[in-house]
């Protein structure tokens, strides 16, 4: 292979690291019929030097310095208002603090104002609001692994958080190791196109008259922790999403919306690419019913003794209890294999652009909402947590 043309592109994860390692800007990204972005190469610039496929992570495996006995915790960030702005137990917030306060920079994913997600950099605890919470969309990392680089060229403290595909992409780019930089990897499901985001904001400002101006995946005003979106309109008006009755999440839940190489990820599994891996602690209730809370738990995963250290500095804002990998694998499949590809995948994209979005998801996604779950939407949380409590005493 001479460069990353010849890159299968169902094994891209589009994580832009040939665009910036090119030596001469011989690869343009470009977006795919689905909405995705990849490598292309302009054979009238290319040079054929092969560096771009020497480093892509896809190809190459990336080195970690995995400690022999990873660490395990149960965690919930002490601060409760920062827990409740964050999809799980608010872990990576206290990470980005402690990077913040020490005059370092935070990388990670942020809607822009026009609700595409990007990775951005912030400096400020500020501007960290807007790298709180999961966006269940593919992030675009612009210029992040170059501009993270003159950071830690320049001594910075680093903070690089994103899916395992961008860490590894980042890796490939600074091909060494720096003290000064800590990496976060999330336990990854897999990501839509922004296209297909894009086209159910637009279908959400035509149903409901009015501009989408935030929206938030994993809100727990409602209904706690779990999987209820908050959108914002134009208008003043909310709306509160249950993620069952919304054909977006829905359809992301069921896995048939992710780009072709989530279904064939190299990193769904417990050799992780970043010093700390964070997810949400699913079966919490049931493993350490003591440790529960209704305003999320997350999963830490130390991997590194760079993790390590970092999550001791950290240690005093953190409720935590020792775990182990068995337990938060058992409802966490990504940390075993990648999610499954269903044959409704063949067609979730084709035609994307000519249907109108409820026809698409109707055709396309085969989505329709179930009765039962259109049922238990109407039970109010306190009434479901009530009868939950009931069943759980009961002989
Ligand atoms: C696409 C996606 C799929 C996920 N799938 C699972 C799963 O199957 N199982 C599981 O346990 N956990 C999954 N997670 C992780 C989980 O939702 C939480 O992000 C994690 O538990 C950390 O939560 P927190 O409360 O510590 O902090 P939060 O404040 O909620 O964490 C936000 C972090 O997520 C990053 N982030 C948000 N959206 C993206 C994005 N689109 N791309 C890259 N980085 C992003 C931010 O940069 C920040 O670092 C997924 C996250 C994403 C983004």
């Amino acid at each position: 292979m001479e460069n990353v043309r010849e890159l299968d592109k169902n094994n891209c994860t589009g994580c832009r690291m040939c665009e910036q390692i090119c030596p001469v800007k011989a690869i343009e990204i470009v977006e795919n019929e689905e909405g995705f972005i990849e490598p292309k190469v302009n054979e009238e610039k290319c040079i054929n030097c092969g560096l771009c496929f020497k480093r892509c992570p896809q190809l190459n495996d990336i080195k970690n310095n995995r400690i022999d006995e990873i660490k395990v915790y149960a965690a919930k960030n002490k601060n409760i208002e920062e827990q409740k702005q964050s999809s799980s137990g608010g872990i990576f917030s206290i990470l980005a603090n402690y990077v913040l306060e020490n005059k370092g920079k935070v990388y990670g994913c942020a809607f822009n104002s026009n609700l595409v997600a990007e990775q951005i950099a912030i400096k400020s605890k500020e501007e960290l609001y807007k790298l709180r919470g999961s966006k269940y969309v593919q992030s675009n990392t612009q210029n992040t692994f170059t501009e993270a680089k003159k950071d830690l060229d320049n001594d910075k403290l680093v903070l690089y958080s994103g899916t395992p595909c961008q860490i590894a992409g980042l890796k490939a780019f600074l091909n060494k190791d720096y003290e000064n930089l800590v990496t976060i990897d999330l336990v990854c499901h897999g990501v839509p196109s922004p296209k297909l985001f894009k086209k159910y904001i637009e279908y959400l400002e035509e149903r409901y008259k009015s501009r989408v101006v935030s929206y938030e995946f994993r809100n727990k005003e409602k209904n706690g922790w779990g999987l209820t979106s908050k959108v914002v309109f134009d208008n003043g008006k909310t709306k509160y999403i249950n993620a069952n009755l919304d054909s977006y999440y829905k359809t992301f839940l069921k896995s048939y919306t992710y780009r072709e190489v989530c279904y064939n990820c190299k990193y769904a599994n417990t050799n992780r690419i970043a010093d700390i891996t964070l997810a949400d602690y699913w079966g919490i209730k049931k493993k350490i019913p003591n440790f529960y809370d209704e305003q999320g738990v997350s999963a830490i995963i130390i991997n590194t003794e760079k993790g390590n250290k970092i999550f001791n500095k950290v240690i005093k804002n953190i409720s935590y209890i020792k775990s182990d990998i068995s337990s938060v694998k058992e409802e966490n499949h990504n940390l075993e294999y990648s999610s499954k590809r269903d044959k409704i995948r063949e067609k979730a994209y084709i035609d994307i652009d000519n249907k109108k979005f409820k026809k698409y998801v109707k055709e396309n996604l085969k989505y329709k909402k179930e009765f039962k779950d259109m049922v238990k939407s109407m039970i109010p949380f306190k009434i479901k947590k009530y009868i939950k409590g009931v069943l759980r005493n009961s002989v």
